[in-house]
C-alpha cells in the first residue's frame, strides 16, 4: 500500500467515523449480544422440528387468558405467563423470548405503555409484539400497530389463528435476525466486518475511558499480497486470507476483544487491558503464528505469507481523539512496513516506540 492509498484510507476512515458519530449510540454490544444469541444459535423454523424450543412470553392480567394461550401454544413452544407487566418488563428483559403476546389492558400498567417501554429499551426492542384485543377495545389497534405491535389478534381466541399468526412472526423473526447478523460478518472469512467494527469501536472507547483501562488497537496487513495473488491466483489469494483470519482470530477470544476484517487483505484488533509492552508481546506471538503457517511465497521478505502489524496503547482520558488513536495505529503499521515487513511496530501509553527486530 503506497502513501497516497494509505491516505485515501483515512479519508475514508474519517468519513464513516463522521456519520458513526452522527448515529446514535445504542449500547452496540448489547444489542450484538442479544443478535448472536438469537441468530446464530437457532434454526430458522419454529416449533417440534426445529430441535430448540423458541421461547414466547404472555403477558396478561387474566389467569384465564394465560393458561388458555399457554395450552394453544406448549406444544409447539416454551411459554413463559406472567400476570403484570412489571412481571413481563422484567421477564422480557431476562429471557431470550422470540415473541412476546400482550394484552392490551391491564390494571397496573396497560399494555400501551409497556409496548412503549419494550421498543424504548435496547434489551428488548428487537422482540415482536403481538396485541391481545378484546372486541371492546379493537379500536386501540391503530394506537398500538403505530407504537411498534407487529400484529393482533382478537379475544375469544381461535387457536387456530393464534398458532399461525405466532409462528409466522417467529419466522419473520429469525430472519430478521438472521439478516441483521450477516449484515455485521464478513462473507469471505466470517470474522467481524468493516460494518461491525464502526458499529462497536467507539463503544470500546468509551468504555476504557470510564474504566480508565489501556485499550489497544491494531492494524495488521499481510505482506506483498498483491504479488501473492500475481504469482498463485485470486482464489488462492482468497484462502490465504481466511487462513490469516483464522490463525489471528484465534488470539482474540475474549468477551470484550474485537478483530474484524477491515477491508481486502487488512485486519484490525481492539482489545482492553494490556499494558502497552504486553499488547507489543502478544502481537509479536500472532505475528509468528501466521509465518509459522507456512503457506510458501515468493515474496522478497519470507519464503512463506507473513503480515505487518501496527498499533497503539493508551488508556483514553477525556479530550483524547478516537481518530488520533486509530491513525496512530495506521503510521506505526506503515513503519512496520517501512521497516521490512514481517514485523511488529507499537506505541505504548507515553508515547514510546517499540519495534521488532530492530
Ligand atoms: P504491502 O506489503 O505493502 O502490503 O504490499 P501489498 O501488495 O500487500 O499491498 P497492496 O495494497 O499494493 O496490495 C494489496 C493486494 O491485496 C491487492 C489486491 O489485489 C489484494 N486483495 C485485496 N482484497 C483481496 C481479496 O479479497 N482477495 C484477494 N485474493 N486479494 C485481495
Ligand atoms: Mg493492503
Ligand atoms: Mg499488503
Amino acid at each position: 500500500m503506497d502513501n497516497r492509498e494509505r491516505k485515501q484510507g483515512a479519508e475514508k476512515k474519517l468519513g464513516a467515523e463522521k456519520k458513526l458519530g452522527a448515529e446514535k449510540k445504542l449500547g452496540a454490544e448489547k444489542k450484538l449480544g442479544a443478535e448472536k444469541k438469537l441468530g446464530a444459535g437457532k434454526k430458522l423454523g419454529v416449533g417440534k422440528e426445529a430441535g430448540t424450543r423458541e421461547k414466547i412470553l404472555v403477558i396478561d392480567d387474566s389467569a384465564v387468558q394465560t393458561e388458555h394461550l399457554y395450552s394453544i401454544l406448549k406444544e409447539d413452544y416454551e411459554v413463559v405467563r406472567c400476570q403484570t407487566a412489571q412481571e413481563g418488563l422484567r421477564a422480557a428483559k431476562d429471557g431470550n423470548f422470540s415473541l412476546i403476546l400482550l394484552d392490551v389492558i391491564m390494571p397496573d400498567m396497560d399494555g400501551f405503555m409497556l409496548l412503549q417501554e419494550l421498543k424504548a429499551t435496547e434489551l428488548t426492542r428487537h422482540i415482536p409484539v403481538i396485541l391481545l384485543t378484546s372486541l371492546a377495545d379493537i379500536q386501540y389497534e391503530e394506537r398500538g400497530l403505530l407504537l411498534g405491535a407487529v400484529d393482533y389478534v382478537a379475544k375469544p381466541f381461535s387457536p387456530v389463528i393464534i398458532r399461525a399468526r405466532v409462528n409466522t412472526h417467529v419466522q419473520l423473526y429469525h430472519y430478521q435476525m438472521e439478516y441483521r447478523e450477516q449484515a455485521m460478518v464478513d462473507g469471505l472469512t466470517g470474522v467481524a466486518n468493516r460494518r461491525r467494527y464502526e458499529d462497536v469501536s467507539r463503544n470500546k472507547w468509551e468504555d476504557a475511558m470510564r474504566f480508565g483501562l489501556p485499550l489497544s488497537i491494531c492494524m495488521f496487513d499481510i505482506d506483498k499480497f498483491k504479488l501473492y495473488n500475481d504469482t498463485f491466483g485470486h482464489p488462492a489469494g482468497d484462502q490465504v486470507i481466511i487462513s490469516v483470519a483464522k490463525s489471528v482470530s484465534a488470539h482474540f477470544q475474549r468477551a470484550t476483544d474485537l478483530f474484524a476484517r477491515y477491508g481486502g487483505e487488512e485486519f484490525v484488533a481492539m482489545f482492553m487491558g494490556s499494558a502497552g509492552k504486553s499488547a507489543f508481546e502478544f502481537m509479536k506471538t500472532v505475528r509468528q503464528a501466521v509465518e509459522d503457517l507456512h503457506i510458501p511465497h515468493n515474496s522478497p521478505v519470507c519464503e512463506w505469507v507473513t503480515i505487518s502489524a501496527g498499533g497503539v496503547t493508551c488508556v483514553p482520558k477525556a479530550g483524547d481523539s478516537y481518530d488520533t488513536f486509530l491513525k496512530l495505529a495506521d503510521t506505526m503499521l506503515y513503519d512496520a512496513k517501512r521497516l521490512g515487513r514481517n514485523r511488529v511496530v507499537w506505541m505504548g501509553e507515553n508515547g514510546a516506540q517499540w519495534r521488532e527486530k530492530d
